[in-house]
């Protein structure tokens, strides 16, 4: 049962949160948890399965952010779990070689156009520092390309203009991140390719490469325009450059080979995490086997983690992408998700209300403005107030989505056509509030 505005009692959540700002900086592991840029307090999880969340306060929520990305076939799959069941049994951790790395690294180099070799570690983060320093160590290169309102990560050399965790709480730039760190990190808007050329033409031997998120989602859902990515591929081999999609979020989620098997153009490298561990802490970067094998100990490279290659994350990683490969599935979750901001823009419409909305698979978004949003500079001309309560009253409803107007929203193969017209009666009730 959907909560109703008159049932929604979160006294709990209430306490909890308010207790926990005096344990933990902002009462959270991470920002954008906080709800600072909706207002109110968040709500407290207890339990997630499938396409649902329960506060502790008992409250059901249909779950449009499904742990950030990764719960792409449902919270707490009963495949997914019965293997890590098996897996728990045989040990937590080894540090050691382990033949599921082998399972998840084949499954990997087998999806993605890109990954001939693949090296694991445990967060997007960690995925984009390697590849970073990768990218540096095969070019001899310092420089890099990065886009406006495109997030990887939170390492010093990527917090320039990092979008959405970095905008919501208005930090352009982190204090703590010493300009000698950023100094080599060059900015243009996303999908301006004249920006880039000229930035190639000013250093043109000193680049190491374009970095991007072939489909943006931490300023807002914004794909690439048409011809973006294919020149950025032109441009990269005309400088001898380096191409990087960062596909944490894209990767087995807008495609099963991800954006770069979805737009038909292969980047040098690739970084992936998020749906690749199922719910448990997997970050990857993989690419051309002749740059891979820099990395150590096949090459002079450093880098290196105690719990990367960690046997339950393999396992939930593998278990995973089983469930993705089977036919059919990228179809049902592109069905229902386009139900969703279809009938979004229908609900607006009928309302008076002026919004833009995108949708590619299970990844979508929508902006409460009436332009199309092509960069971060144009999301940033949406109605923040308006989708403060717009946020707010589909929480109230049993609906919940990312605490943020510049955060994509996810689908899952839980979602069903029933929920989303749950969904879509909510955001009738409160479009027509606002
Ligand atoms: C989430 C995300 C990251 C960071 O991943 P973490 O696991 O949160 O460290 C990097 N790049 C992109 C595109 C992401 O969406």
């Amino acid at each position: 049962m959907v909560t109703t505005t008159s049932s929604w009692k979160t006294t709990k959540s209430e306490e909890i949160f308010t207790a926990a700002q005096k344990l933990m900086p902002g009462g959270v592991s991470s920002p954008v948890r906080a709800f600072k840029s909706v207002g109110g307090q968040p709500i407290v999880f207890d339990q997630v399965k499938g396409a649902y969340i329960w506060d502790v306060d008992g409250n059901q929520y249909i779950d449009y952010v499904g742990t950030w990305g990764p719960a792409i076939c449902g919270h707490a799959h009963p495949e997914v779990i019965v293997a890590l069941h098996d897996a728990l049994g045989k040990g937590t951790s080894f540090g050691a070689p382990s033949a599921l790395e082998n399972v998840l690294a084949q499954k990997v180099i087998d999806a993605v156009p890109s990954i001939e070799m693949v090296r694991f570690v445990n967060s997007g983060t960690e995925a984009c520092m390697g590849v970073l320093r990768l990218m540096r160590a095969f070019t001899g290169r310092d420089k890099i390309i990065k886009f406006e309102g495109c997030y990887h990560g939170h390492a010093d050399m990527f917090l320039v203009k990092a979008g959405s965790g970095v905008a919501t709480l208005g930090l352009p730039d982190s204090p703590g991140v010493p300009k000698s760190t950023t100094r080599d990190t060059l900015t243009a808007p996303y999908n301006d390719i004249e920006a880039v050329k000229a930035l190639f033409k000013d250093n043109p031997d000193t680049i190491a490469g374009v970095i991007l998120e072939p489909v943006v989602g931490n300023s807002g859902f914004i794909p690439p325009d048409t011809g973006f990515l294919e020149g950025l591929r032109e441009i990269t081999k005309e400088y001898g450059a380096l191409l990087m999609f960062d596909e944490v979020m894209t990767g087995f989620r807008i495609a099963y080979g991800g954006a770069q098997e979805k737009f038909g153009v292969t980047p040098d490298l690739t970084t992936l995490g998020k749906v690749i561990g199922g719910g448990l802490p997997v970050g990857a970067y993989g690419g051309r086997e002749d740059i891979m094998s820099m990395v150590a100990p096949a090459g002079p490279m450093y880098q290196a983690g105690t719990l990367s290659g960690n046997p339950l994350a393999m396992t939930a990683g593998i278990e995973t992408l089983k469930l993705l490969e089977k036919p059919g599935t990228y179809e049902q979750l592109d069905k229902i998700t386009k139900k969703l901001t279809d009938g979004l823009l229908q609900v607006a419409k009928e309302t008076g209300q002026t919004v833009s909305t995108g949708q590619i698979s299970a990844m979508f978004g929508m902006f409460f403005t009436g332009e199309t949003v092509h960069n971060y500079e144009d999301a940033k001309k949406s109605d923040l107030t308006k989708f403060q309560s717009f946020h707010r009253g589909m929480l109230e409803r049993g609906i919940y989505l990312a605490p943020s107007q510049f955060e994509a929203g996810f689908t899952s193969l839980a979602h069903t056509e029933e929920d989303i017209d749950r969904t879509l009666a909510a955001a009738k009730e409160v479009m027509s509030s606002l």
